[in-house]
């Protein structure tokens, strides 16, 4: 094993699990187990949820300011151990080394500090209402107690990142339990928070899968939920919290499209297809994978596209020329070429390159989850391919006639997570996203998410939205006081 196993963090400090369960957590680039991970049981969430309270009463007590200078130490340490982080992300998830060296740590130490800074400089604030010369309303923000962030595989310390900058910040404490197939980066941020000042119990970890999450989603002792993952698990998740009157966020799948408008720059448009469907191996919740082309660009789009394909580059994970990995585990590597099979066989749908078959790969990676970045091309919008989330490197081409027809058909979906359009026309650019039926929008670029952008989906894509000002408010309530200073009660009991 390349790493020691792993037990569970509450109180400051590691504690040993007492389910008597283990999991394998694999490195992705070679089917290789990486470590052993120590399954917590109810008792263990129980003593990580009362550590998690007992440290709320004096974190939810510490005032903005404060909080916010042991939160940016936490993103500067962040930032210090940025490529020794980036590796273990890399072995656990299987995300090339140049993506997780300079996006998953980056962009989650971002959404620490925006949140620290945003809480520092006064953006807890309530506001005053004067209702009279003697009466006024105030009303405060309040944090929730302590919340459950439960993660997926997919950004592992970014979405661990995104969830306990605001929550930290905000003055709750957290229970958090990364993916069973993604859980190595954990212990490194609890052991970093605790460094830079954050009080034992603040910040806790939990190992386990769906039983566990699901355990922590009832739990009389947790506040607030919030939740990365498929819309099926979010649909469970939510109606467990819900049903035992808990705050959420749900941050959950998608089905995104992006339009080219005749007009657009053709290699932009290819370039951000490309992006939208290939970064970190498909693996992104916002992903474009409905790529609708003018059909009068077809040969044009398609002959691009089938050269620039040429860029992608698998290989050696740690390689600084490879710019894409492997899926990241057997389950999703089963599920990805499945889907890449019924394209082929039961959708019929044009296979422009790629397909189920393993790529070429150096020796020692061929047991790895490695599989070709595929397109579809003549897609129609009935195929399971177009309506389902594959969450692989797998983009379908659907080709239309008029921009009225291709808005109509990107809405037609349960999904509404993100949605793009290219074009060099500015006034057709506004238009067309602001008849998409989504939470995060692209005009002429795909992907980037600033941690100065709120982000969540419509529809079944989600509740709620993460970063941004927006962010903050799910991880407070609000106590609105009424002051009466006449002197006197107004009341209706003052004579018989
Ligand atoms: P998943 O739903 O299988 O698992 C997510 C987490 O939920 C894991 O930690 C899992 O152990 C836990 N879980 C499973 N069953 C549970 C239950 N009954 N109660 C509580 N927790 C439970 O998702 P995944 O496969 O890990 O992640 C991929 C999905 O995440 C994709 O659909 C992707 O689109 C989505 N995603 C969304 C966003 C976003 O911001 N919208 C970001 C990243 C990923």
């Amino acid at each position: 094993m390349s790493f020691p196993p792993r037990q569970l963090y509450y109180d400051g400090k590691v504690q040993p699990a007492t389910s008597g369960k283990t999991f394998q957590t694999i490195d992705p680039s070679k089917a290789t187990p990486l470590a052993d991970i120590h399954v917590a049981s109810h008792s263990d969430i129980d003593s990580a949820i009362a550590s998690a309270e007992r440290a709320f009463k004096t974190w939810s007590q510490t005032p903005p300011a404060a909080r916010a200078r042991i939160l940016q130490k936490a993103a500067s340490l962040l930032r210090e151990r940025n490529d020794e982080i980036a590796r273990v992300e890399t072995l656990d998830s299987g995300k090339a080394y140049t993506e997780t060296s300079t996006v998953d740590v980056v962009t989650g130490a971002d959404t620490l500090e925006y949140y620290a800074n945003l809480v520092g400089s006064g953006g807890l604030n309530g506001e005053t209402s004067h209702l009279r010369e003697d009466a006024w309303v105030y009303t405060k923000k309040a944090p929730l107690g302590v919340c459950a962030g439960i993660g997926a595989w997919n950004y592992p310390i970014q979405i661990a990142l995104w969830k306990s900058g605001p929550c930290l910040a905000a003055g709750n404490t957290m229970i958090y339990k990364p993916s069973e197939f993604t859980p190595l980066h954990a212990q490194t941020l609890a052991e970093i928070f605790l460094e830079a000042g954050l009080p034992a119990g603040a910040f806790n970890v939990v190992y386990g899968a769906g039983d566990v999450g699901a355990y922590l989603t009832s739990h009389p002792g947790i506040a607030k939920v919030s939740f990365t993952g498929q819309v099926s698990t979010g649909l469970k998740v939510a109606g467990s919290a819900a049903g035992n009157m808990k705050y959420v966020t749900m941050e959950l799948g998608g089905k995104s499209p992006l339009i080219i408008l005749p007009d657009a720059e053709l290699e932009n448009a290819v370039d951000g297809a490309m992006m939208a469907n290939f970064y970190s191996t498909g693996q992104v919740c916002t992903n474009g994978t409905r790529v609708f082309v003018p059909r009068s660009m077809k040969a044009a789009f398609e002959k691009r596209l089938l050269e620039k394909i040429q860029f992608v580059r698998l290989g050696p994970v740690f390689d600084e020329a490879t710019n894409m990995g492997p899926l990241s585990s057997s389950v999703h590597y089963e599920k990805v070429t499945s889907y890449i099979r019924q394209g082929i066989e039961s959708d019929k749908a044009t296979l422009l390159c790629g397909g189920p078959d393993k790529p070429q790969v150096p020796k020692d990676l061929q047991n790895g989850y490695w599989v070709k970045p595929t397109v579809f091309t003549d897609c129609t919008d009935s195929m399971k391919i177009v309506r389902e989330e594959i969450f692989g490197p797998v983009m379908s081409i659907l080709y239309y006639d008029t921009p009225e027809e291709a808005v109509r058909r990107a809405n037609d979906t349960e999904y509404g997570l993100a949605a793009g359009v290219f074009t060099k026309n500015i006034n057709m650019a506004h238009r067309i996203i602001d008849q998409l039926q989504a939470g995060i929008t692209w005009v002429n670029t795909w992907g980037d998410s600033p941690s100065e952008m709120s982000v969540g989906g419509w529809k079944k894509s989600g509740l709620g939205v993460e970063n941004g000002r927006k962010g903050i408010e799910a991880w407070v309530t609000n106590k609105s006081t009424l002051v009466d200073m006449s002197g006197g009660v107004p009341t209706v009991f003052a004579k018989l």
